[in-house]
């Protein structure tokens, strides 16, 4: 069994309800999603963790409970499930299924752009997925790779359906406002912010994932945001010459920035491209309780079946799963692609030098790269000087021990844009080759 590095008289796991938290698997703009286990039945989970003033203090919340409710009763396999929603005085706390394949795009990231045909059997997993929440009446708005996760099957498992009307992007005048996330999946009329058609929009982000499947970049792209809004609006893009005739000419159809004559997703599933061993999902129903739902978003604000947060004072350790869950990072070759903006929020390297060492040799390296470095423990939190494309580029960093002097060492980018947070990694990396451990070198 692995153990924080921090593990001994003063370390503690924190319990929600019948939930053991356990690792940050991923921070968003406005969420925290963290690893736990049901301690009744040993299931592992997601919890996505959000601040509940600023959910329910805005004004859509009728309509974020409506689709999260909806999301309850969703049971498609290409769908995460939501199991359960609760609140604390302060947070809210909502249930997913955990998967545990990561993110489709580190495919392309380890191995490079796809087969059209593998492509092809994505591209169906998400456009049923999606066909399904609009017949719903749900819309996901945040098409984008980080919520393109795999089984371990290697099924698509699309997440946040539902969740981005949620504070992220609804701003004081009580509007959609998704461009603040990476715009490169966001259709044109999104960008423009007029209120729009959110089943159309959606399939634009379906048409940008599927050239990004097929030719390993995107379509869009500009380092200046507003040659690259330019490049949107126009639908300027060019595809390259290994894609078929056919599949070239369904993705003209998607990316089309005037929204009447835009393709439909009636139309595209019955493109002749698309339907090539097409299996659309046989999937069943469930009677599934929205009590949960209604005493969180209820407008009486009641503050019945409240859950909190205690922290259980016994040692802490990443229980099995979780570190099988995380080791293939422990491999660094494959965490990076060079290319474009297809790069891991997060990474993991390994050590044999004592946690102490660790830790001041990481705080030696990043200072002359100008971040400023706050230790706890053995977390530490780095924050970059100079304001980057998305503000402040700031870094969560965590020491795991995972076998008597064996370390992890966990580099998550906890705000700030993607690319500096890669070359930031560069840079850091070469400073800290002494101390890194690679698999293989001396195995005992
Ligand atoms: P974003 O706004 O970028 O989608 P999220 O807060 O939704 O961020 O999630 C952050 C990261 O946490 C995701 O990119 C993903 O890697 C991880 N994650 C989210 N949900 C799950 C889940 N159900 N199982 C496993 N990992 C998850
Ligand atoms: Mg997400």
């Amino acid at each position: 069994m692995a153990s924080r590095a921090s593990s001994g008289a003063n370390s503690s796991r924190t319990r929600v309800g019948k939930y053991e938290l356990g690792r940050t698997l991923g921070e968003g703009t406005f969420a925290k999603v963290k690893f736990a286990r049901n301690v009744d039945t040993g299931e592992n989970v997601a919890i996505k963790i959000l601040d509940k003033e600023k959910v329910l203090k805005h004004k859509m919340i009728s309509q974020i409970k409506r689709e999260i409710s909806t999301m309850k009763l969703i049971r498609h396999p290409n769908v995460i499930r939501m199991h359960e929603v609760m609140a604390s005085k302060t947070k809210i706390y909502i249930v997913l299924e955990f998967v545990n394949g990561g993110e489709l795009f580190d495919k392309i990231a380890s191995s490079g752009r796809m087969k059209e045909d593998d492509a092809r059997k994505y591209f169906q997993q998400l456009i049923n997925t999606v066909d399904y929440c609009h017949s719903r009446g749900v819309f996901h708005r945040d098409l984008k790779p980080e919520n393109l996760l795999l089984d371990a099957s290697g099924n698509l498992k699309v997440s946040d359906f539902g969740l981005s009307a949620l504070p992220q992007q609804v701003r004081e005048d009580g509007l959609l406002h998704t461009t603040c996330g990476t715009p490169n999946y966001v259709a044109p009329e999104v960008i423009n912010n007029k209120g729009y058609d959110g089943a159309k929009a959606d399939l634009w982000s379906c048409g940008v994932i599927l050239f990004v499947l097929m030719a390993g970049y995107l379509p869009f792209e500009d380092s200046n945001l507003v040659t690259l809004y330019k490049k949107i609006f126009k639908a300027e893009f060019t595809c390259p010459p290994w894609f078929s005739t056919s599949a070239k000419k369904l993705i003209k159809r998607i990316l089309d920035p005037n929204t009447v004559t835009r393709i439909k997703i009636s139309e595209v599933i019955e493109n002749e491209w698309f339907k090539k061993g097409y299996k659309p999902p046989v999937f069943h129903s469930a009677d599934v309780s929205l009590d949960d739902v209604d005493a969180v978003f209820s407008e009486s604000g009641n503050s019945g079946n409240l859950v909190v947060e205690r922290r259980e004072e016994k040692p802490v350790t990443m229980n099995a799963f979780e570190l099988i869950s995380t080791s293939q990072g422990l491999n660094l070759g494959t965490l990076f692609e060079k290319q474009m903006q297809l790069v891991k929020r997060e990474t993991r390297f390994a050590s044999k030098r004592p946690a102490n060492e660790i830790i001041s040799k990481i705080e030696e390296v990043a200072t002359p790269l100008g971040f400023d470095v706050k230790k706890k423990n053995y977390k530490m939190k780095l924050q970059g000087s100079k304001t980057g494309r998305k503000g402040h580029l700031s870094v969560a960093t965590e020491v795991f021990e995972v076998a008597p002097s064996l370390y992890m060492v966990e580099l998550r980018k906890s705000g700030g844009d993607t690319l500096e947070f890669h070359n930031f990694y560069n840079n850091i990396t070469t400073g800290l080759k002494d101390i890194m451990w690679k698999a293989g070198e001396e195995l005992k």
